[in-house]
């Protein structure tokens, strides 16, 4: 058995976040992360973008870079996965069979893709994205014509980086307008041109019913009875945090099916904390529970939860952050998340590809989406934060 002060349970940005923040707030004591991936801690929005798209090397992705674990004296355990977590015992069983006991023990587990299952559903050439294993299968398999299943932002980003390699590329949808369910028809639509202005084929308003094949893929069906050619398919429909280990061990989980966590995220049992897309939180900014899948909140929620490991009781108070890109075509930025609202107020212009698009609810700022305007996301965080009723001209 060997003894550890902390341990981390994963090694995604909130679990490299944590380690790290540790070592920065000045922790001497001994950190054990352990990880089911293959690599080491890289960045994971680079797995859609510029890794699937060769832009840049598994070592130009690594968090930290390449002997960050050696030089900060952080032991790391990789294609090892946690089995067990006994809470009252305070240890921690691995799959290869070593048993570890921790001071604290930080949860950042993440989430599992949304599989479709459906008929065809194991057809070779379908592919789902969310390590860089899975990124440089992908690679190696890709054959055209491809076909993107989702609206949002993998199946998007996916098909960008994919046509801007070269590929032909479609995108079967169930929304009728790319990104509409998170930022509505006008920035939806925006994003929508711009992929079809650079070649993507877009479906809107369909089901895939099944996928036809002899061995490898052939097509995509759709309920209503489309039926697109496609030698590769990339599914992106979503996420669902990984809880097996939390639930396994008793810890609460939330209506939104995440690790219930309190603001400075630590969970229901003694000394364990959790954080990332599986913490779902109790958010001082929002004044209610939020479980949010984006980097930046992977980020800084491992900041937080490892100085709340150190005794802190601060909570994480950052407004959620977002960015994703289309190739090199277009880049967004948003803070929020708005979950509802009721007025929309566009500054500047989409056809220039620069503005900012405000999101407003009872008069209140809820979110705020930037395509090259970074600066006035700083005010938009302010009054999400402020969550005081705005005079319209006040927005720049
Ligand atoms: C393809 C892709 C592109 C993205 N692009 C963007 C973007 O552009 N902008 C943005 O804001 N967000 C983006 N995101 C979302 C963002 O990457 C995630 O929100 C973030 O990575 C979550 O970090 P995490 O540490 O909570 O989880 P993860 O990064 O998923 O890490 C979880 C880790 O836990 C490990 N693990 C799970 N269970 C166990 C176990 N039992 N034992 C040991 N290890 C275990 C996993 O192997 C993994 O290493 C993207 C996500 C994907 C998949």
């Amino acid at each position: 058995m060997s003894e550890y002060d902390y341990v981390i349970i994963g090694g995604g940005d909130a679990g490299f976040a944590a380690a790290s923040t540790l070592r920065e707030e000045g922790a001497d004591g001994s950190v054990l992360v352990v990880s089911r991936d293959p690599d080491r801690p890289y960045d994971r929005t680079a797995v859609s973008k510029g890794f699937l798209g060769g832009e840049k090397s598994r070592d130009e992705v690594l968090l930290g870079g390449a002997d960050w674990f050696t030089e900060n004296n952080v032991d790391l355990l990789v294609r090892t996965s946690a089995m067990k977590v006994d809470v009252d015992a305070h240890t921690v069983t691995l799959s290869n069979k070593d048993v570890v006991t921790y001071g604290k023990l930080l949860l950042a587990t993440g989430a599992n893709v949304n599989r479709l299952r459906v008929e065809g559903g194991a057809l070779d050439g379908i592919h789902y994205l969310r390590t860089l294993l899975t990124a440089h299968e992908l690679r190696e398999d890709v054959q055209d014509p491809v076909v993107c299943v989702g609206g949002s932002y993998i199946a998007t980003e996916v098909a960008a980086t994919l046509t801007s390699m070269g590929h032909k590329v479609s995108l079967v949808m169930q929304e009728d307008v790319t990104l509409e369910r998170t930022f509505g028809k006008t920035a939806g639509g925006y994003f929508q041109k711009t992929l079809t202005d650079n070649g993507v084929e877009i479906h809107g308003g369909q089901d895939v019913d099944h996928f036809e094949g002899d061995g490898r893929v052939g097509a995509v069906v759709t309920a209503s009875g489309l039926r697109v050619e496609a030698r590769t398919v990339v599914v992106g429909v979503g996420a669902h945090p990984d809880v097996s280990l939390a639930k396994k061990a008793g810890l609460e989980i939330g209506e939104r099916g995440g690790v219930v966590v309190n603001s400075a995220l630590a969970t229901s049992a003694p000394d364990v904390f959790a954080a990332g897309d599986i913490a779902e939180y109790d958010s001082v900014v929002h004044g209610k529970r939020l479980r949010i899948e984006h980097w930046d909140v992977a980020e800084n929620q491992g900041k937080t939860a490892a100085r709340s490991m150190l005794g802190s009781e601060a909570p994480y108070d950052v407004v959620p952050y977002f960015f994703s890109d289309l190739a090199d075509w277009t880049w967004m930025e948003y803070v929020g998340p708005a979950y509802e609202w009721d007025e929309e107020i566009l500054r500047g212009s989409l056809e220039e590809s620069n503005f900012c698009l405000w999101y407003l609810h009872d008069g209140r700022v809820v979110g705020a989406l930037a395509v090259n305007r970074s600066d006035d996301l700083e005010l938009a965080r302010k009054l999400i934060t402020t969550g005081e009723k705005v005079d319209r001209e006040q927005l720049p």
